[in-house]
């Protein structure tokens, strides 16, 4: 009886993993993965379980099936050799939001700003300008332009605009005693009861709140004051679908979406902590940021920082946008997170492979105002988006990390997380069913 009966389980478990990746893949739409994944199904099926009903293979073979599994199920899963904590090092020096590649393409020929600006910074103005010459976002003449979405993105933004004026207010007199403890339990209830989809908490590092104004509203080049102590940040999910259609203008139009309701969720909250005598400030986009949301959300406890530069949430991975208020309310703050990113991408690098304007860098990190990181060429991803008309996002949509949070993704996560042996066969396992590089989006 025995091993016979243990085989058959075994043959019986893996059968359904994989016609359970097979039903997943054709949800998603991914059809290569199910294709194969079908085709590796068939084939274990006939092996495993065919072959014993018709054949009988002997014990010794059964058991040593069995072992191989086993063996490989304990590599992928124990955590053998997890992440070493990664380091980011310490932020030197802050950022003036008017260096930032969206205030310097806002830098029109012939403006009082063009003409400070170059002045200070003349190693930039070539650049700039052939970047300038380009057609704006969203505008005719660039590769994906569509005049009905094109427009109703536009829309969103100027709702968003719209926004940026509301962000801070007057705080109400009356203010009660707090006990953090609660407060922050109450918080994170109702950021996520708002449309959230993942809330942190973190004691606000000065070195991450920009240095001079350069977009939005408020005066350009003005210094920023905010001493507020805490951030609240939080992550919306970004459509699965949406981001499938990247580089093309669903994920664009996906991105403004997810950007307003950020914007909402974070003025209601700010207004609401003033309301009960605490000050708060919104941070929303089309610009009216003080602070770099995606190091304050990994300081956070929301996720890592990845190869492309921005945050990959432990639930959503890459699929996400963010939010945030800061605050003098007193809240628990939580702590970082690592959930086996860093070294993934050293081994992944499919952002790089894929990224039509070689923005992305394959090669080891740097330091960038003392942050270890792989730095962005902003020039050349602003290059690209102005060409094809759209935010791109093709680096998001192929980040292994954007998979939805179903079953079998979760358990890959797991194993990435814990074993480098489980992180090399997930990059090989990802490149097999999904594609190591999709065809069609140069830069030409
Ligand atoms: S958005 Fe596109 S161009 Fe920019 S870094 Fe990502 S893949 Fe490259
Ligand atoms: S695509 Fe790969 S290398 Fe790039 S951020 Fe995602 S996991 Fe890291």
């Amino acid at each position: 009886m025995f091993p016979e009966i243990v085989y058959y389980i075994f043959g019986g478990v893996l059968s359904f993993l994989l016609a359970l990746f097979s039903a997943y893949s054709l949800i998603e739409k991914k059809l290569r993965a199910t294709v194969l994944s079908f085709v590796l199904l068939l084939v274990f099926g006939i092996g495993w379980i065919g072959g014993q009903y018709y054949f009988g293979y002997p014990p010794i073979l059964q058991l040593i099936l069995i072992a191989i599994v086993v063996i490989f199920g304990l590599l992928f899963f124990l955590p053998f050799s997890r992440q070493k904590i990664f380091d980011y090092g310490k932020t030197t020096e802050k950022v003036d939001e008017r260096d930032t590649m969206f205030a310097r393409e806002e830098y029109l020929s012939d403006t009082e700003k063009y003409d400070k600006y170059y002045a200070k910074h003349p190693e930039l103005k070539t650049v700039d300008d052939r970047i300038r010459k380009l057609p704006p976002l969203l505008s005719p003449g660039s590769r994906y332009y569509d005049e009905f979405h094109s427009g109703l993105i536009q829309a969103l933004f100027q709702t968003i605009g719209s926004l940026t004026t509301k962000v801070d207010g007057p705080v109400s007199s009356s203010r009660d005693e707090i006990d953090p403890v609660e407060m922050t339990e109450v918080i994170k209830k109702l950021t996520l009861h708002l449309g959230a989809d993942e809330v942190g908490i973190t004691k606000l590092n000065p070195m991450y709140v920009y240095s001079h104004v350069g977009r939005g509203p408020e005066t350009w080049g003005k210094p920023i004051e905010n001493n507020h102590k805490y951030a609240i940040v939080f992550t919306i999910e970004m459509d699965y679908g949406q981001v499938e259609t990247a580089p093309r203008i669903g994920i664009t139009e996906e991105a403004a979406r997810q950007y307003l309701n950020a914007s909402l969720i974070s003025n209601a909250l700010a207004s609401a902590i003033r309301e009960i005598g605490y000050p708060a400030r919104a941070h929303i986009s089309d610009s009216n940021y003080q602070i770099m949301l995606p190091p304050v959300a990994v300081e956070a406890g929301l996720g890592e920082l990845g190869r492309f530069g921005y945050l990959i949430s432990k639930k959503y991975g890459a699929r996400v946008r963010l939010g945030g208020i800061t605050t003098d309310l007193p809240l628990m703050p939580d702590k970082a997170i690592q959930f086996g990113v860093q070294s993934f991408c050293e081994i992944c690098k499919k952002c790089s492979t894929n990224c039509p304007s070689g923005a992305i860098l394959s090669n080891n990190r740097k330091a960038v105002r003392g942050i270890n990181k792989w730095p962005l060429n902003v020039e050349k991803c602003l290059t690209y988006w102005r060409l094809i008309g759209t935010d791109c996002g093709l680096c998001m949509r192929v980040c292994p990390f954007s998979h939805p949070p179903t079953l079998l993704h979760n358990l890959v996560r797991v194993g990435i997380n814990n074993s480098s042996f489980a992180r090399h066969v997930s990059n090989f396992g990802d490149d097999l069913f999904y594609g190591k590089k999709l065809r069609g989006f140069s830069e030409e």
